[in-house]
């Protein structure tokens, strides 16, 4: 599938980064006729126009037409949080199993057309894909990491892991990411977290004496104890939260900045290992990197209902097998799974085209996740109501209401694990020695699959 380019570029004013010059000169040369709309200002410019279009349609065309678009920007600070720019903590919802990790921001927004795509609703305030022009200026975005890190080590040798971090746990790592901001000016990639921590022990502690919030007591109590040597957990910094994580690639080479990032030696032995989740098969810039075994490329094949102009699943699954050989840590993640009348049946030759292209007994291929459609309130309700009306009836014909250890309206719960327990025992049959696990599915499923999300 060709690679994508932007109808209308609009670019704020005064960029000279590299990123921001390559990216303005690779969507001209794929797009010679595109409409770059200059002084572009974040919440002032609006880049889409439509043309008079029925009242019914607006919220769709409008969708599209901000798909087709792209806004090339620096990015800020988070004031209110973190005051970090390009990362923060992910949290999923409810009681569902969910490895505690980092989001990473080098862009927002996806140029694909998934209906149920839930960044309709997380970022219905920044609807046109944009790229960070900033992304990678020097040294920004590896004190960032080093940060969240150190950060990350910090909390859960004091507090432990549990299912996921939750919202509270969220919160308390933004602050104390906050002070950790405030205290390490400066970090290089060569620098492991542990000298980093030594570095800047006294100015960690005092501003955390400072701020005098009482969760910070107990770390306080553990400062002398926290080991940073000997590092066993590994944390994801996910390329693929808010944004797809290749498909706009070829206009960035933002991932070949990132494997030159995590395939260092240091950084994997800090535990920080990178996460590239996507549906596309843009993997041009990583096949001649070395990912060090410390790069996740988690590739999302799925049926092609609700879901347009992404690569169809045979083409992204190759490119999976492709980076399988190159070293690649591999998942296949075929989330979201929709009901249909015969859902196992649709699903099967998935599992055999998986069979057919890659060797999943290889030592770098981890595992096959599954996962079901979903929908927040605010999703479901607010938006795909008014923009997706087959889908919103596929939601009143067969999802329920939510269950008490969930926040997202699913389908019913026995058909999920029927499902889950069909797919999962049949991968195992065509491909045995395979490991299979859910995604983002309540621990109470988890339990009555047989798994265990420790
Ligand atoms: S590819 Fe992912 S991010 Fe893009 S529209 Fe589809 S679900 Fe959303």
């Amino acid at each position: 599938m060709a690679n994508l380019f932007p109808v209308r570029l609009g670019i704020e004013s005064g960029l000279n980064s590299d990123l921001a010059v390559r990216v303005v000169e690779r969507v001209k040369a794929g797009n010679p006729k595109v409409e770059i709309v200059g002084d572009y200002k974040k919440g002032v410019t609006k880049l889409v126009q439509l043309p008079p279009t029925p009242k019914k349609s607006i919220e769709k065309e409008t969708w599209i037409a901000n798909k087709r678009s792209m806004v090339l920007r620096n990015k800020q600070k988070d004031h209110k949080g973190t005051n970090l720019r390009f990362i923060h903590v992910f949290i999923s919802v409810e009681k569902a199993r969910e490895g505690y990790q980092y989001a990473l921001k080098p862009e927002l927004e996806c140029p694909y057309y998934c209906e149920f795509c839930y960044l309709q609703a997380t970022l219905k305030e920044n609807p046109v894909p944009t790229i960070f022009a900033n992304f990678q200026d020097e040294g920004v975005l590896v004190r960032e990491i080093k940060i969240g890190l150190l950060g990350m080590h910090m909390y859960t040798q004091v507090h432990g892991i549990q299912s996921n971090i939750k919202r509270h746990g969220k919160k308390r790592l933004h602050q104390l990411l906050r002070v950790l901001e405030k205290s390490i000016p400066e970090a290089t990639l060569e620098e492991a977290i542990h000298e980093i921590f030594t570095k800047y022990k006294s100015e960690i502690k005092r501003n955390l004496e400072d701020w005098s919030l009482e969760h910070f007591q107990s770390i306080i109590a553990h400062f002398d104890k926290f080991d940073f040597k000997d590092i066993k957990r590994k944390f994801h910094f996910n390329n693929g939260d808010l944004n797809d994580g290749m498909a706009n690639d070829h206009l960035t080479d933002n991932l070949k900045f990132l494997v030159g990032i995590f395939g260092n030696e240091v950084m994997k032995k800090d535990g920080g290992q990178l996460l590239i989740r996507t549906k596309s098969e843009n993997i041009e810039n990583l096949e001649d990197l070395d990912p060090n075994g410390n790069v996740i490329y988690s590739v999302t094949p799925g049926t092609s209902y609700f879901s347009k102009g992404v690569p169809n699943y045979k083409a992204r699954l190759k490119a999976a097998a492709t980076l399988l050989k190159r070293g690649y840590l591999i998942r296949v993640n075929i989330d979201p799974i929709l009901k249909y009348p015969d859902t196992v049946k649709q699903y099967k030759p998935i599992l055999e085209e998986i069979r057919e292209v890659m060797d999943t007994n290889a030592p770098n291929f981890e595992r096959i996740t599954l996962g079901m459609l979903r929908f927040s309130d605010s999703n479901i309700e607010k938006i795909v109501r008014k923009r997706h009306p087959d889908l919103y009836q596929h939601y009143k014909n067969n999802m329920v209401d939510k269950y008490e250890d969930e926040e997202k309206s699913r389908y019913e719960r026995q058909f999920r694990v029927d499902t889950y327990k069909a797919l999962k025992d049949y991968a195992e049959e065509i491909m045995p020695g395979v490991t299979v696990r859910l995604s983002t599915e309540a621990v109470s499923v988890w339990k009555d699959m047989g798994l265990t999300w420790e």
